[in-house]
């Protein structure tokens, strides 16, 4: 049985991607790094030296340069091949694109470019325990001393929590006698004195093994601050627009996968003496995620279009996550249900899928904040 195909699937690359994935065990990997949670560094250098780590990073800086809409379809492809865990890890650099855009040359080729490279890793240290989806509320101080900064606060909830090489910490500035103001991005090499780490296990996405840094006045250099002071919201929102829209053709890709294998199951497992889908209760929900993933594909791909061309913003890529992680979540649930007790089981990659997409509607913005900021696209403030 043919399936349709999904309207974003990039045909032409399909068999590299495939191939890629298939020769480094990507599916099973994944699998094994849900079980045994670890930073998976060789697969991360492997994948760059590939090209597939930095699909959006400037080629003068080693990535391959591409549209967000291209690298949104090739993303889909490679988590419809191997889940989340990979084409996640691709995106690192998108989630460095602070650093890219406004660093010094100096902390560019220090930290950017060895990540474009599969060499370093670097975190994002934004929510504290206080400060998650109102981020207007974050307290981490940094405390000029000399041509020094001190950073002293808690950061939560932050992938790679003992695994970064560096994080781009952000924290107001705290002049002595003035409240704290203007927040700042620093770029913090993990392993200087004062910076304690403890990992929280997860639900799902278990290798970024999350967690909290604590910063005890811990001294960096003016050379480490990423553009001025007062400046990194600004700079945060462009990247969260980016990378909010290429999450969702992950998300997507990742349950397409599951949609196919639930249909050629329902189509051949029989009970009550017919097979599953003859069973109005099981072919109606498919055929309708059928449609629905048809249509958040082709919103997602028009979205990451549209940033391409400056003709959307804010609201339509927090939608597009929105559409994106409630679509993908109800077809994996679907996943999940139709193949029985298997399907609750790790015998089958549906409940690891479900898992690892759940996350997609708190990170990066939950998913109340992603309908939020749609709305300010209707009633602009
Ligand atoms: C897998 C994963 C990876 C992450 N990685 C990082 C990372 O690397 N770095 C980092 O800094 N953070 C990271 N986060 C944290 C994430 O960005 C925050 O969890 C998120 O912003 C929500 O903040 P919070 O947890 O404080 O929840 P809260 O802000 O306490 O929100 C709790 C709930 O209330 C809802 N809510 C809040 N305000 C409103 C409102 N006005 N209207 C309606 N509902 C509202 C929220 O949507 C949410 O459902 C990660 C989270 C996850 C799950």
């Amino acid at each position: 049985m043919t399936l349709p195909a999904s309207p974003v699937a990039p045909d032409a690359l399909e068999p590299e991607i495939a191939r890629t994935a298939r020769e480094l065990r990507l599916d099973a990997r994944s699998a094994e790094l849900d079980a045994e949670p670890a930073f998976p560094r060789a697969e991360f250098a492997l994948l760059a030296s590939q090209g597939w780590i930095g699909l959006r990073a400037p080629t003068s800086l080693g990535g391959r340069g591409l549209p967000l809409r291209r690298a949104g379809r090739l993303l889909w492809a490679l988590a419809h091949e191997s889940g989340t865990t990979f084409a996640k890890l691709a995106l690192q650099p998108e989630f460095c694109s602070v650093l890219a855009e406004h660093g010094s040359p100096e902390l560019v080729e220090r930290w950017y470019r060895p990540l474009v490279q599969g060499r370093t890793l670097v975190g994002n240290h934004v929510t504290e325990p206080s400060a998650g989806s109102d981020a207007g509320a974050l307290a981490t101080r940094a405390e000029p001393s000399g041509s020094d900064y001190l950073l002293t606060g808690i950061k939560s909830e932050a992938a790679f929590a003992t695994d970064a090489d560096a994080a781009i910490v952000y924290a107001r500035i705290a002049r002595p006698g003035k409240d704290p103001v203007g927040v700042t991005a620093f770029l913090v090499p993990q392993d200087l004195p004062g910076i304690t780490k403890t990992v929280i296990p997860d639900l799902g996405e278990r290798w970024m093994r999350r967690g909290t840094v604590e910063y005890r006045e811990v001294r960096v250099p003016a050379s480490a601050r990423i553009g001025d002071e007062g400046a990194a919201f600004g700079y945060l929102k462009d990247e969260l627009d980016r990378e909010r829209a290429v999450l969702a053709a992950i998300y997507l890709g990742v349950a397409r996968r599951s949609f196919e294998q639930t249909v050629e199951h329902v189509g051949s497992r029989a009970a009550f003496g017919r097979p599953l889908a003859a069973q109005q209760g099981i072919s109606f929900p498919l055929a309708e995620d059928w449609a629905k993933l048809d249509a958040a594909e082709l919103y997602v791909d028009r979205v990451l279009g549209r940033l391409d061309s400056g003709s959307a913003g804010s609201p339509e890529a927090a939608l597009a996550k929105w559409l994106a992680t409630s679509t993908a979540l109800e077809v994996l649930d679907h996943a999940i249900q139709f193949h029985g007790g298997r399907g609750y089981s790790k015998a089958l990659p549906h409940e690891q899928r479900w898992r690892d997409v759940r996350s997609g509607a708190i990170a990066h913005g939950p998913s109340e904040i992603m309908r939020l900021v749609g709305a300010r696209g209707l009633w602009p403030r």
